[in-house]
């Protein structure tokens, strides 16, 4: 018999991400006037001890998922931001380029889950590229 091993918030968070993402359709399915979106991104701690600001950059083109979560870059759980809405906007606007701070909305770990959130702050650009 197959050993059991229960299902845990992380790893059930973890699931429901990579299906959203694999049921996403492509951005040249719901945005066909997009050529390529890219979010840069600077995520800082709340507090300096907890670590220092990091910046990263995604890029979205045409063929690739509508899918616009990002993912935290701590072990929380059920954490990141998802910057969907915001994108749709832009885009329904044909406007290129928004700035804003989200902060991710995850629990720290198992064992403070509805106690205390991750508040890690991402600070992101959104560019649209258009046909
Ligand atoms: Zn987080």
């Amino acid at each position: 018999m197959a050993k059991q091993r229960k299902t845990s918030a992380k790893d059930f968070h973890n699931i429901q991400f990579f299906q959203d993402q694999k049921n996403a359709r492509s951005i040249e399915d719901i945005f066909p006037t997009v050529k390529l979106i890219t979010i840069n991104l600077k995520t800082t701690p709340e507090a300096p001890w907890m670590g220092e600001a990091k910046k990263n950059r995604e890029v979205y083109r045409a063929h690739e998922k509508a899918f616009f979560r990002i993912r935290c870059r701590y072990e929380c759980i059920a954490g990141g931001i998802d910057l969907g809405q915001i994108v749709g906007s832009l885009v329904s606007n044909r406007t290129m380029e928004i700035s804003g701070v989200e902060y991710c909305r995850g629990w720290r770990d198992e064992d403070r889950m509805n106690v205390s959130h991750c508040f890690l702050q991402h600070d992101y650009t959104v560019v649209v590229e258009y046909y």
